[in-house]
């Protein structure tokens, strides 16, 4: 395409593919738009048409927003752009090209001249027996959606049966890993829940209950000992049960084995224990650090394990492996969405800057802390160095991610869903029938028809 436009006397434009939609793919296409106008057509693939913001998935999951307003849809925001609908296979750097295999049966080789390699993570699993058959993963928004109509079908499900063991079994809620994700997960989960109990008088309080499996000795490591045991007792204070230093050992079909000997059944298990870089990656000519990311300068250029940069690629986020500057030696960026959305604001400033000649800049930002939600008017928060908790922290959560959510319209939109929720509660309408919407249907097909009178 590059030479075609040469021949024409056209200035020809960078080609530059981003492979990923999610936080660093938006936002380095949004920084292209703005500072290289004009040099470069961008292209974006992305299985999802939307990229999500994937700290209000407690929240959605809880009910407090609507989950469509947790995502942001990329046709709507990357206009004059172009957008693939499609996972990406493979890619060839040497031959700049990346194979893509759309969602809609056709795959296709995109040519470029430079890649962004922004390919995100999936969920870290082990080998447990039934975890891949019985095990909810909570990393998009289908299982925020499906974790949230499974909770509810659950206590309705219970409320009907007077059987003991079924309702003990339907009531139990297994959440595997205690880092600030699952945490929220848990907590947010649980207080709707607890919310929900108002509707069925059928069910005791006593009979809910939720439990937490942390390997480490303390959860939220990423806030600290002191908030992490806050946090522990909070949960705990609740009627929560926190497990730590132990495993989740075996969980087919429900039956739950601990390795503190715990053996119990549960209707859901939702694990959260990490993530790992996008397995794409290994079927690339790029090269990869010991843990399957990308290498990545400080300038997030893809480099050689022995430093050299590979010409025309880029990455960045929870796929990249980025020298943590303000750490010393030897220390990455954790994948957090606070180093991804800078990352990519800064990767596609070098981008920009390199297509004018000029040099290349370092990434260095020092993580700034994080705050969590545990649950309405609830949580925990370590910010640099200043430690809030309960109300306080909650109100932060809200108001940090209102202001980092991206375009007015979501801020818009999940400010409305608040507001609504302030007056008329949390809505708590179970939507279990979304996951089979031809039943009724089916139903009515096979349903004998009535004889003519
Ligand atoms: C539940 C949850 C809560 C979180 N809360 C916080 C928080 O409060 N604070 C914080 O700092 N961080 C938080 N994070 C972490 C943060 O969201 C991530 O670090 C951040 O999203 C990383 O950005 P990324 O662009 O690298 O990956 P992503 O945003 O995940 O983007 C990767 C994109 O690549 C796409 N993709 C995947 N495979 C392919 C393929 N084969 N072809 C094409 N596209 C593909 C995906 O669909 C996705 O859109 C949370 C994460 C989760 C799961």
């Amino acid at each position: 395409m590059n030479d075609s436009r040469k021949s024409l006397g056209i200035p020809s434009r960078e080609r530059v593919l981003i492979l990923g939609g999610g936080y660093v793919g938006l936002y380095v296409a949004l920084t292209l738009r703005r500072k290289a106008r004009g040099k470069v057509d961008v292209t974006v693939v992305d299985p999802r048409p939307y990229m999500t913001y994937y700290p209000f998935l407690p929240e959605a999951s809880a009910g407090s927003i609507e989950p469509r307003h947790a995502v942001v849809p990329l046709r709507q925001e990357l206009t004059g752009m172009r957008l693939i609908q499609g996972s990406v296979t493979d890619i060839d750097h040497v031959h700049r090209s990346a194979g893509i295999a759309t969602d809609f049966g056709d795959d296709q080789r995109v040519e470029y001249d430079q890649v962004v390699v922004a390919l995100g993570s999936i969920a870290r699993t082990l080998p447990i027996p039934g975890l891949q058959e019985f095990g909810l993963g909570f990393k998009y928004i289908e299982e925020a959606i499906h974790l949230r109509n499974r909770v509810l079908g659950c206590l309705a499900r219970a409320a009907s049966t007077e059987d003991r063991a079924t309702r003990q079994r339907l009531l139990t809620f297994v959440f595997v890993g205690g880092g600030f994700a699952g945490v929220e997960a848990f907590a947010e989960t649980e207080d709707m829940a607890r919310a929900a109990m108002r509707h069925y008088p059928e069910i005791a309080p006593s009979e809910l209950h939720f439990v937490m499996v942390e390997a480490a000795n303390r959860i939220l490591p990423e806030m600290g000992p002191a908030m992490g045991r806050y946090t522990t007792d909070q949960l705990r204070s609740r009627g929560m049960v926190v497990h730590l230093e132990t495993l989740l050992e075996s969980c087919v079909n429900g039956a739950i084995e601990l390795s503190n000997g715990d053996r119990f059944d549960a209707a859901t298990v939702v694990w959260t224990a990490g993530v790992r870089p996008s397995p794409v990656l290994r079927h690339s000519d790029l090269p990869l650090g010991p843990r399957g990311h990308v290498m990545c300068s400080p300038t997030l250029e893809v480099t050689t394990a022995d430093g050299d940069v590979v010409p025309g690629a880029w990455a960045a986020g929870d796929c990249a492996q980025v020298p943590d500057l303000t750490a010393g030696d030897g220390a990455y960026c954790a994948p957090s969405a606070q180093h991804a959305v800078r990352q990519a604001r800064h990767l596609g400033k070098n981008l920009a800057r390199q297509l004018r000649g000029k040099e290349v800049r370092p990434y260095k930002h020092r993580h700034l802390g994080l705050v969590a939600s545990l649950g309405l008017h609830k949580g925990v928060a370590n910010v640099m160095g200043v430690k809030l908790r309960g109300w306080p922290a909650w109100f932060m959560h809200r108001t940090y991610h209102m202001a980092q959510i991206p375009t007015a319209n979501r801020k818009a939109r999940v400010i409305l869903d608040w507001t609504t929720a302030l007056f008329f509660r949390r809505d708590l309408v179970s939507m279990g029938r979304l996951h089979e919407p031809r039943r009724a249907f089916i139903e009515a097909a096979q349903s004998t028809p009535e004889p003519p009178r």
